[in-house]
């Protein structure tokens, strides 16, 4: 953490945002319950335990095309074949009767093959004249034909335990044949608001109020991150008030998710109320935008605690800091390994000054280059209140502790939206 000397002056530490991730996710443990599901609700279930093939998939072999199925052995050596047409198999018959020797068996694409027959040759190359077929030379032994097993063989792993389900995995555990599966249960996540400008969509809006953004986006992030939403409104900057509904909290839920109030004004209560109503581990983190993130216990050992994460009042860093620190933490309270969102680099069409030592997020847009290619666009209003400036733009750049200055031209990691919140 040796570069981060210049915001040590200023603030105090500043934590990394990795050493944030890894120092929260000591602090908590995997929902311990499980559950069966039907298939029709296991997507973005996590598996509680690992999957093994019950069956061969696929289950025996077929044709992976429409054509003519056939014995290799009788092919010429050289040069075209001809031999003549016997029999038909359709998908969902069962081959076992046809004569394969010497012969070509018209057949269709997921259609058993006749025993004995090994390669097909697709229809779009065959000649069909007078009952008999001349097949092309070149075709290997084995081509257009799925052997059982070929996907997956019974009894090899499937699915490890702890996968977080993708409509791809459901759609294996179909094709073994499942119509279930044991998942744990979604962890509950608590999240309020706070702040005395605060008013409910709905209400009129006072000369000083703002509507309450921040709690609509996290109950949709909280949701697609895989957990359950217990929505406990707003709370008033009020200390004393604070630290009772934390507590209340507590107990119904596996986290404590807040917004606002965690920086470092006279009317921020919520270190303040963590403090009373638990402890505090940290309280600022190397990113931006962002840095007050407050994450700490609520209660107190030896009595039960609950992982509390206090995030920063302005929706942009709300998001942020969500998709970058309450992620990993509520991925490891439902019991899946945390895997990184994935970025590609891109080039970034705007120079860039910054301070050393944070790590920093920048709101861009895709459009293609002189040569083709992806070039990142700064959205212009990037005030970490700015909404639109989320709704407007592709995705988030990042810019590393070190840098101070970037260039037009330099590569630097982009994140897809859909991948911060998937
Ligand atoms: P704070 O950290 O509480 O000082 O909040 C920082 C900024 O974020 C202020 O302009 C707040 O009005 C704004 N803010 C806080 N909470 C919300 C919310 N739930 N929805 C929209 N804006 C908010
Ligand atoms: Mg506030």
């Amino acid at each position: 953490m040796a570069q981060l000397s210049r915001d040590d002056e200023a603030f105090g530490a500043l934590m990394g945002v990795e050493d944030a991730a890894a120092k929260s996710a000591t602090l908590v443990h995997p929902v311990a319950g499980t559950q069966r599901v039907a298939l029709a609700d296991a997507d973005g279930r996590v598996l509680a335990e690992a999957v093994r093939a019950g069956i061969d998939l696929p289950p025996f072999a077929n044709s992976a095309v429409d054509g003519y199925a056939v014995r290799f052995a009788d092919l010429a050596q050289e040069g075209p074949t001809r031999l003549p047409l016997a029999g038909r198999v359709a998908a969902g018959v069962d081959a076992a009767g046809s004569r394969t020797e010497g012969v070509a068996v018209r057949i269709f694409t997921g259609a058993p093959m006749p025993s004995g027959a090994d390669t097909v040759f697709m229809q779009e190359d065959v000649v069909e004249q007078d009952g008999s077929v001349s097949l092309p030379a070149g075709l290997k032994r084995g081509a257009n034909a799925r052997p059982a097993g070929e996907d997956i063989a019974v009894g090899e792993p499937a699915l490890p335990a702890g996968l977080r389900l993708r409509p791809q995995d459901v759609a294996l555990l179909a094709a073994l044949g499942f119509t279930d599966v044991v998942v744990r249960d979604r962890p509950r996540v608590a999240i309020f608001s706070t702040g005395d400008e605060l008013t409910e969509p709905g209400r009129p809006l006072g000369p000083a109020a703002i509507y309450d953004a921040n709690r609509s986006l996290l109950r949709a992030m909280v949701a697609r991150a895989g957990a359950e939403v217990v929505d406990l409104g707003i709370l008033r900057d009020e200390p004393r008030e604070l630290a009772r509904r934390l507590s209340e909290a507590a107990g119904a839920c596996d986290l404590i998710l807040t917004s606002g109030g965690v920086s470092t004004g006279e009317e921020d209560h919520v270190k303040a109320a963590l403090a009373a109503a638990g402890s505090l581990a940290f309280w600022r983190i190397g990113i931006k935008p962002g840095r007050p993130v407050a994450m700490g216990m609520v209660g107190k050992a030896p009595l039960r605690t609950t992982p509390f994460i206090g995030l920063p009042g302005n929706p942009v860093a709300v998001f942020v800091t969500f998709a970058f620190v309450a992620r990993p933490l509520i991925a490891r309270l439902a019991g899946t390994a945390w895997r990184p969102p994935q970025a590609l680099p891109v080039e970034l069409g705007f120079p860039y000054r910054k301070k050393e030592g944070r790590r920093e997020y920048v709101r861009v847009s895709l459009a293609p280059g002189a040569d083709g290619m992806p070039v990142a666009r700064k959205y212009e209003r990037d005030g970490a209140g700015v909404l639109t400036s989320l709704t407007r733009t592709d995705g988030l750049v990042e810019l590393a502790e070190p840098l101070t200055r970037i260039e037009a031209g330099a590569l630097a990691p982009f994140y897809a939206y859909d991948g911060l919140i998937g």
